[in-house]
């Protein structure tokens, strides 16, 4: 039943596009989650380049 609050932690859900929700590709840097596709829009924006 601990297992609850492990998945809570880092579960499903958790790790999903900020942007759109999804969950494929998803890019963990820089304290933003994004998939690739959203983050590749986004970093230009911020200052990244060649994701
Ligand atoms: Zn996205």
């Amino acid at each position: 039943m601990d297992e609850e609050k492990k998945k809570r932690k880092f579960g499903r859900g958790a790790n999903e596009c900020k942007r759109c929700g999804r969950k494929q590709g998803l890019v963990r840097r820089y304290g933003i989650y994004l998939c690739r596709q959203c983050f590749r829009e986004i970093a230009p924006l911020m200052g990244f380049k060649k994701y």
